[in-house]
C-alpha cells in the first residue's frame, strides 16, 4: 500500500488528505508543528476579538481523523532526503514515504530590522502569534503596525477593538496601492483614519528599541521620528515557509518550484498551497498564490494526481475577498492598480464614501475584464459566468442587479450606477428585468 506523507495541516494539506482518502486506501500521515488539528487561519482575528473560541475554528471534530485513517503527527520536519525518501523530525524520528506532499504555508516577512525579535514584536500568522498578541495586548498603551496589506489592517482592527491606540506605518503613498486603484485605495485611507487609526503613509520602520526587560519600548521611523509603543505588529507580507528544504535536492525559488501538476523536480514530491511557486505563472496570476481557496484547489488537484489521475491545476478566473474594517471587498477578474493601455475603466462611488464599484474592460471590444466592489456584496458564480462567457461591460451593467447579493432591504444602487455610466459615455443603457434563472442556476 502506498505511503503518503503530507507536511503541513493547513487548508492545502488537509484538503489533499481528505481527497486522497476518498479515492484510495493509501496510508496517509500529516505532520505539522503548529497545532494538533486543522483550524481556519482566517478566523484568528475573531478569536482575539472574542467573537469565537479557538475550538469553533476547527472545521472537523477531533474523531474525524482516526475514523478516516489519517494519522496526525505533531512535530517539525527538520529535513527531507529525497534519495532515501525519508524525513527527519525534530524528535529524531526518521519517517519513510512513497509520495511526499509539501504544504508548509507561509511565514511573516522580517526584513532584518534591528529589534525585530524583541518581546511583544510579532507577525499575525500562527496560533502562537495569536497567543503572543493576546498576552502583550493586555498592558499595551500603543501599538505600531508595520506594513499596509490585508493582514496589517486586520491587526489594526483587532487592537482598536480593545481600545488600544494604533499607529499604522505604510511605506506606499496610499494604502495597498500596488493592488488597489487610486480611488479605492483613497477610500480605505479615509476609512482607516475615521477609525482613529494614526495612518502614516510613506513611512517605513528603521528600528525597534528595547526596554530594560527586552520588550519593545519604541520604534524609530525612516524620517527619524521616535514613537513610544509596547507592541509592534510586523505585517509586511509573507513568504513561503521552506527554509527546512534548503539542503534537500528539491528545487526552490521563492517557494517550492512546481509544474502545472504541482510536481517538483523530484518525482513523487509535490508542493501545494502558499508554499508552492509555479515555474511559469498561470495566466495573469502570481506564481505564488497565498490565498485560502487556491490552497484548497491545489489540495484537490494533487489528490487526483497522487491517486493515479494526473491532473493539471486550473484555477479558473481570479477572485478574492477581504474586509477593511467595516468595508467588505470583493474582486472578480482583473482590475489592476493602473489600467493597461488597451483597457478602460468605469468607477462609481456612493456619496458617503463607503461603497464603490470599479469596472475594467477592453477599450475596443468592450469585453468585461474585471470588477472591484466595496460595500456591495456580489454573487461569485455570476461574475465567474460572465467572465467565462466574455460578456461586455454593457451586459454586466445592465444585469448588475442579478449579481447583487445584498439582502433585499439594503439600499440598491444599480439605477444610479447606470445613470452615471450613461452620462459619462453618452449611452442609453437600461436595467434589464431580473433573470432569476441565471441568479439561481449555478454552473
Ligand atoms: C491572519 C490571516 C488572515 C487571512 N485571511 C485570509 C482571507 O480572508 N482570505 C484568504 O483567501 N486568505 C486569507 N489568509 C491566507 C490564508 O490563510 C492562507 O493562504 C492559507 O491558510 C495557507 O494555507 P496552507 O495550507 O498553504 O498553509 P498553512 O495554513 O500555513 O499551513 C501550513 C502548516 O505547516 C506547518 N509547517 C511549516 N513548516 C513545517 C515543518 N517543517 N514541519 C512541520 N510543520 C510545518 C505550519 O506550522 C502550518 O501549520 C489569511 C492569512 C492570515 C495569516
Amino acid at each position: 500500500m502506498k505511503n503518503i506523507v503530507i507536511i503541513g495541516n493547513g487548508i492545502a494539506g488537509i484538503t489533499a488528505a481528505r481527497h486522497i482518502r476518498k479515492k484510495s486506501d493509501y496510508k496517509i500521515t500529516i505532520i505539522s508543528a503548529e497545532t494538533a488539528y486543522f483550524f481556519s487561519r482566517t478566523a484568528l482575528m475573531y478569536i482575539f476579538m472574542g467573537h469565537m473560541k479557538f475550538e469553533h475554528t476547527q472545521p472537523y471534530e477531533n474523531w474525524f481523523w482516526k475514523k478516516n485513517r489519517i494519522e496526525l503527527l505533531k512535530a517539525y520536519v527538520n529535513s527531507v532526503n529525497t534519495e532515501t525518501k525519508e524525513l527527519v523530525l525534530d524528535n529524531g524520528t526518521v519517517l519513510p514515504y512513497d509520495d511526499l506532499i509539501i504544504a508548509t504555508g507561509s511565514k511573516p516577512n522580517k526584513f532584518g530590522w534591528p529589534g525585530q525579535d524583541l518581546k511583544a514584536v510579532m507577525g499575525l500568522y500562527s496560533k502562537q502569534d495569536l497567543e503572543t498578541i493576546t498576552k502583550y495586548s493586555k498592558d499595551c498603551h500603543r501599538a505600531v503596525i508595520v506594513g499596509g496589506g490585508l493582514i496589517g489592517i486586520e491587526m489594526a482592527e483587532m487592537l482598536i477593538s480593545k481600545n488600544i491606540p494604533v499607529t499604522f506605518l505604510v511605506r506606499e503613498t496610499s494604502f495597498w496601492n500596488k493592488v488597489l486603484p487610486a480611488q479605492e485605495s483613497e477610500m480605505i485611507n479615509q476609512h482607516i483614519k475615521e477609525h482613529a487609526i494614526d495612518l502614516r503613509l510613506e513611512t517605513s520602520l528603521s528600528k525597534i528599541i528595547s526596554d530594560e526587560n527586552g520588550r519593545v519600548k519604541a520604534i524609530v521611523t525612516d524620517v527619524g521620528e521616535t514613537i513610544a509603543c509596547n507592541l509592534v505588529g510586523l505585517t509586511a507580507g509573507v513568504s513561503p515557509n521552506i527554509s527546512f528544504l534548503k539542503k534537500s535536492n528539491i528545487k526552490l525559488g521563492r517557494g517550492v518550484l512546481v509544474n502545472r501538476y504541482l510536481q517538483t523536480n523530484i518525482s513523487n514530491v509535490y508542493a501545494i498551497g502558499d508554499c508552492a511557486e509555479q515555474h511559469k505563472s498561470i495566466d495573469e496570476r502570481n506564481a505564488i498564490e497565498a490565498v485560502w481557496y487556491t490552497g484548497r484547489m491545489m489540495g484537490e488537484t494533487v489528490a487526483r494526481t497522487v491517486c493515479g489521475n494526473a491532473s493539471e491545476y486550473t484555477p479558473g478566473n481570479w477572485f478574492n475577498s477581504a474586509k477593511f474594517l467595516d468595508i467588505e471587498y470583493q474582486t472578480y477578474g482583473w482590475v489592476w492598480a493602473k489600467p493597461k493601455k488597451d483597457e478602460a475603466r468605469f468607477y462609481w462611488e456612493h456619496k458617503e464614501g463607503k461603497k464603490c464599484i470599479h469596472l475594467n474592460y477592453n477599450k475596443e471590444t468592450q469585453q468585461f475584464i474585471g470588477i472591484n466592489t466595496f460595500g456591495i456584496r456580489m454573487r461569485h458564480h455570476l461574475f465567474d459566468k460572465w467572465l467565462k462567457e466574455k460578456q461586455s461591460v454593457i451586459y454586466v451593467l445592465e444585469h448588475l442587479k442579478d449579481a447583487n447579493f445584498d439582502p433585499e432591504f439594503y439600499q440598491q444602487h444599480e439605477a444610479e450606477i447606470l445613470t452615471q455610466y450613461n452620462r459619462e459615455n453618452g449611452t442609453n443603457l437600461h436595467p434589464r428585468k431580473k433573470n432569476w434563472k441565471q441568479i439561481f442556476l449555478k454552473g
